[in-house]
Parts: structure tokens; C-alpha cells; sequence
């Protein structure tokens, strides 16, 4: 395969009950952060259409149950080894000269077993179904005391002029150590609403 070079990993968890608002999910909803990917990136440009080997399915079986409860798919019409080789496909081979496939979810495991962010929220007194024009910099103010790193984060539009938080973002050096995340990437889909509405890091969802 290619070499592909890139600066960082970005450790992507996602927020079912707001992705579960958006799509229908198998019931009950997850209330805990899982997995969406660990993206190899550049610092000027996205990294997702890397090629390498494709997916193929793990033989040990505590090594898929291991990551089932860690990095579920939550989308009614996937599956777990389809979400996992989206992910390896078109992220994880960004970096496979240095991470084969097991190593690459290993790491990533690794990395989200570091940080329990709702753990780290509630050292803040942050619970899920926090809200207000405050959340948002109190999320990152939490994470900053935590880690003393800048994480970042992925809103959606939520009723009217409020946002809803569906993914947190921290970074790390190609060894995984954990670093500055590059000054918003992603937060804007956070900051266009949330300097006017509320920001929300809610746990109800629609009956589907
Ligand atoms: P969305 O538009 O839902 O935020 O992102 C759609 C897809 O674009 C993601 O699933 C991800 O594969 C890709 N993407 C979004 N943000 C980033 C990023 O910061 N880095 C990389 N490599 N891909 C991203
Ligand atoms: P991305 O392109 O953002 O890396 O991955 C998102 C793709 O994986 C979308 O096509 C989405 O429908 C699918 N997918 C399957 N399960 C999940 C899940 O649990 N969360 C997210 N964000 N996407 C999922």
C-alpha cells in the first residue's frame, strides 16, 4: 500500500442520544460517549480518501466484544463491521505504515479507555442534559483542566436557534500522546448558532 503522510490523529466520540435524534438507532439509546473514528489528518487538509487494505473482520472474538461495547454502530441500517470498515477504509489506512489494521483499532481503544468524558464533564458538574449559552465553553473549559489540551467539538442544528452537541474531538501525536487540537476544525458547526442560542448536550430523543 501507499505511504500516507499525516501530522495527527483526531479521536472522534459520539453523543448517541443527538446522532439517534437524527437517525434511527436500535433501542434502548446508548447514553454514554462511543467511538465514531480515529482520523489520521493534516493540518491544511482533511485526510479521508486514503486506500490500503481493505477491512477484514477481526478472528478473536474478545477482541470484537471488546470493541462492540466501545465503538458501536448506531445506525439502524449498518452494522458494527460495516461502520468499522467504513472507518478502517476511509480513515484508518491514512496511517496503516504505521498502524495495521488490529494496531489501528487497538490505539483507538487505548485512547477512548484514556478518557471518559462523562467523567471528566462531571468533575465540572456537567451531566448529560446540560444546556445554555454557557455549555459549550464550559465543556472545553472541563476538558482543558482534565487533559491540558484543546479539544474540540460537532454540533447539529437543534429546535429552533439551538445547537446540539454530537461529537467531541481530542487529539494526539502520532505516538498518541495527547496534543492541542488545531483551533476549530470542526466547532464551527457549534459556534455559528450556539453565540445566539443554547448550546445542549441532551439525553431525550424522539419516539421513532
Ligand atoms: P460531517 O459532515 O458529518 O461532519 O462529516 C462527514 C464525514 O466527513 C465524516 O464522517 C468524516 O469521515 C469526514 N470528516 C469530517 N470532519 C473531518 C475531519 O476533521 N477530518 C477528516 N479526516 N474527515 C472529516
Ligand atoms: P464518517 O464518514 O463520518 O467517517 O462516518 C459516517 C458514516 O458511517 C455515515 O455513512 C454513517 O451513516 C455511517 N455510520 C454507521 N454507524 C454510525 C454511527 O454509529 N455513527 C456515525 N456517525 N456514523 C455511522
Amino acid at each position: 500500500y501507499h505511504e500516507f503522510a499525516f501530522d495527527f490523529f483526531k479521536l472522534v466520540q459520539q453523543w448517541p442520544p443527538t446522532f439517534c435524534k437524527l437517525h434511527r438507532c436500535p433501542r434502548p439509546i446508548i447514553k454514554t460517549f462511543t467511538i465514531h473514528g480515529l482520523w489520521p489528518d493534516n493540518y491544511t487538509t482533511f485526510l479521508d480518501s486514503c486506500t490500503g487494505n481493505s477491512f477484514h473482520m477481526f478472528k478473536n472474538t474478545a477482541f470484537v466484544q471488546n470493541l462492540t461495547v466501545r465503538w458501536p454502530n448506531l445506525d439502524y441500517y449498518s452494522n458494527n463491521r460495516r461502520f468499522w470498515s467504513h472507518e478502517w477504509e476511509k480513515h484508518g489506512t491514512c496511517s496503516e505504515n504505521l498502524y495495521p489494521q488490529e494496531a489501528y483499532f487497538n490505539l483507538t481503544m487505548q485512547l477512548y479507555d484514556r478518557l471518559n468524558l462523562l467523567e471528566v464533564f462531571a468533575k465540572s458538574n456537567i451531566s448529560p442534559g446540560a444546556s445554555g449559552n454557557q455549555l459549550l465553553s464550559r465543556l472545553n473549559n472541563s476538558l482543558v483542566a482534565y487533559t491540558g489540551k484543546i479539544p474540540d467539538f460537532k454540533c447539529r442544528p437543534g429546535p429552533s436557534t439551538t445547537t446540539l452537541i454530537i461529537e467531541v474531538v481530542t487529539c494526539y501525536n502520532s505516538s498518541g500522546t495527547a496534543i492541542d487540537c488545531p483551533v476549530s476544525q470542526l466547532s464551527n458547526s457549534c459556534k455559528t448558532q450556539s453565540l445566539t442560542g443554547i448550546s445542549s448536550f441532551e439525553t431525550h430523543y424522539p419516539t421513532q
